[in-house]
């Protein structure tokens, strides 16, 4: 049913190449790319995380807030965009009709408003967490990248379950299986998505993990990366709990592909995987 892209639409060069990378020097800029997906389907275009769009890279001030542009250091690079390659696969905005969103931080929701028309589906726990943020989530949520008004669609946890894991039929009424797995704890309402294509699952687990060796045994994460995430999580045991949880889908589960949204290597392999 599905054909998958996998799309970097964020450059973001923080610096601490060793501590985030876990290679090269301190003292150079580090990479982490923003893994979206971009899924055709019989009734159009669906999108996985939005990175970073257009207004953003017009207005990184306004949009992302001075400390986290300083911080992030994104590349103004307009051809990274959702919408920039969407319509350089020959589609138009229009087509994008849903978006499933792991959380709304501003790396992951920035290209929301490229695409007006599209319904936005997301964890019910995360609007609301975003709507009225906490002192500790008011850096990380921006108004402005919804300001335009979305067409929301909230997510509540239900009984259904897949590999294990809690799951939600993203978007009923088609055969498309695509799936919001929550993954509580990096924030209130993060989840991965999970989608079936014809050559097995993959699993988009967001910001649940931030390195491809947290996911293996013994897990080891560079330790900036390690410090970023406890900085940015809203439940420490929810976190680390679903961290051990993604593990063993990883080792026991071979027809799942697993990749989080900011590991460089896991998207060139993800890219090499599809292009097979
Ligand atoms: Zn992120």
């Amino acid at each position: 049913m599905t054909k998958v892209h996998h799309l970097n639409c964020g450059s973001l060069c923080p610096f601490g190449r060793l501590w985030l990378n876990g290679e090269g020097h301190w003292s150079e800029r580090g990479h982490l790319c923003c893994h979206c997906l971009l899924i055709e389907t019989d009734h159009g275009l669906v999108l996985v995380d939005t990175g970073l769009g257009r207004d953003d890279l017009r207005q990184p001030y306004t949009r992302l807030g001075f400390l986290s542009y300083w911080a992030l250091a994104p590349e103004n690079r307009p051809e990274l965009t959702a919408i920039a390659q969407i319509e350089a696969l020959g589609f138009s905005a229009k087509d994008v009709r849903h978006i499933l969103l792991t959380h709304l931080d501003l790396d992951h929701a920035g290209g929301l408003a490229d695409f007006p028309d599209a319904e936005v589906h997301i964890h019910r726990s995360e609007w609301k967490a975003a709507m009225q943020p906490s002192l500790h989530d008011r850096g990380r949520y921006r108004a402005p990248q919804w300001s335009h008004r979305p067409r929301w669609s909230l997510h509540e946890t239900g009984g259904d379950q897949w590999r294990g894991l809690q799951s939600i039929q993203a978007i009923p009424g088609t055969d498309d299986q695509i799936l919001l797995i929550p993954l509580h704890g990096h924030t209130q309402g993060h989840c991965g998505i999970a989608v079936n294509t014809d050559s097995g699952w993959l699993l988009h687990a967001g910001d649940a993990y931030f390195h491809r060796e947290e996911m293996q045994f013994p897990a080891h994460c560079p330790v900036g990366l390690n410090v970023l995430q406890r900085l940015m999580q809203t439940d420490a045991q929810a976190r680390l709990h679903n961290q051990a949880l993604l593990r063993y889908l990883n080792a026991q589960h071979d027809d799942v592909h697993l990749f989080c949204a900011h590991d460089p290597i896991e998207l060139q392999q993800s890219q090499q995987r599809a292009a097979r």
